[in-house]
């Protein structure tokens, strides 16, 4: 189940931080915890999270600081943040969204809200990811479920794979740059290299196996294409 969306919580009492990992955990998310701004900027420069939950006080740097730093970086500046806090006046919260944050819970919340308010951002802020199924020919993908199948058959994608699977669904038959799958896919490519795109690409296609493999074509001297051509026309000039 590698397929889940992470969620970093930086929050430094670690019973309120357990109790937010169990409940993502239960409800299909990737938790990680970071318990002040240190150790929550090494989790950021690592991997980048599909959605930060941000604890307003915290020793050192505040939470209101990392949203605003966060915020400014072109790295991080598209993850969704929401701050979690003690504070409920309205001029806190006023100042939580000015800092960056993309919603606002007080504490004490219920999990259930937390839960809701985790999809609901993540659904404002990747459309596409929210959609239902996506089907090309026999390739079937389905980003609510994070499940994809080829003549029914259940495969296996890593995080990265799915998101470049699910990319190219949606804008198949295209060619696209390695810099425009870092550009989309990855959504910043300060720290990374065009040949990862090699890599997951490879990965990508020995996940697909074969048939379904070979729909995704080489460009060269361009980048990359998902085509439904490379299939069907061949297999009928076989039987032709
Ligand atoms: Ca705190």
């Amino acid at each position: 189940m590698r397929n889940q969306p992470g969620v970093l919580i930086v929050e430094d009492e670690p019973a309120i931080a357990e109790l937010i990992a169990v409940n993502l955990r239960h409800n299909g998310f990737r938790p990680t915890w970071a318990m002040d701004s240190a150790s929550a900027q090494r989790e950021l420069d690592d991997v980048l999270p599909d959605v930060i939950l941000l604890d307003w006080m915290l020793p050192g740097e505040s939470g209101l600081v990392l949203a605003k730093r966060w915020r400014a970086n072109p790295r991080t500046k598209q993850v969704p943040i929401i701050m979690l806090t003690a504070r409920g006046d309205e001029s806190d919260r006023v100042a939580g969204l000015d800092a960056g944050a993309d919603d606002y819970i007080a504490k004490p919340f219920s999990t259930k809200e937390l839960l809701a308010r985790v999809r609901a951002v993540l659904r404002r802020r990747a459309p596409e990811q929210a959609g239902g199924p996506v089907a090309m020919g026999d390739l079937l993908l389905d980003s609510s479920t994070y499940r994809v199948s080829f003549r029914a058959q259940m495969l296996k994608l890593g995080p990265t794979e799915f998101k470049l699977l699910h990319y190219f669904m949606n804008h198949a038959e295209r060619v696209h740059s390695r810099s425009q799958l870092l550009d989309k896919v990855w959504g910043d490519h300060v720290f990374i290299e065009e040949r990862t795109v090699d890599v997951h690409v490879k990965r990508l296609r020995e996940a697909l196996g074969a048939e379904a493999g070979s729909m995704i074509e080489t460009v060269r001297g361009a980048g990359y294409r998902l085509t439904a051509q490379s299939i069907l026309p061949q297999a009928q000039q076989v039987n032709a």
